[in-house]
């Protein structure tokens, strides 16, 4: 399949890697946008939330397992992070590969958008 996050997944594209398990993949945002910006995604290729269904969406809660222990380990569970999760167009979704922002290491814009 033709998908970056796969390649990544796989180890065909190099990437920083800060975590890894059986379902879930975790490395750092080439263009990061805080100190901490990490990518967490999950092993299975989901386009975006809009295919999250009832047969695949436990990796979601698992993600954010991930993301409460990455953000420890990274040491801005204290001072605050954001989880975001693009979906589409209007939201600026660049890669169609489910994945979740962790950014966090300064203070962020209240704006949500
Ligand atoms: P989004 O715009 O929400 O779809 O986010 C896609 C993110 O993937 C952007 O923040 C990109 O900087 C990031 N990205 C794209 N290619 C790579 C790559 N090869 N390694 C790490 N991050 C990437
Ligand atoms: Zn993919």
């Amino acid at each position: 399949m033709n998908c970056i996050f796969c390649q990544i997944i796989a180890g065909e594209i190099p990437s920083k890697k800060v975590y890894e398990d059986e379902t879930v993949y975790a490395f750092c945002d080439i263009k990061p946008m805080a100190p901490v910006h990490v990518l967490i995604v999950p092993k299975q290729h989901i386009a975006s939330i809009n295919e999250v269904t009832a047969d695949n969406s436990a990796v979601i809660a698992h993600i954010y397992e991930v993301a409460a222990q990455l953000a420890k380990e990274l040491g801005v569970a204290e001072s605050g992070y954001r989880v975001v999760s693009n979906c589409g167009t209007d939201a600026g979704q660049t890669v169609f590969h489910l994945h979740f922002h962790l950014l966090g290491g300064t203070a962020m814009k209240t704006e949500m958008c």
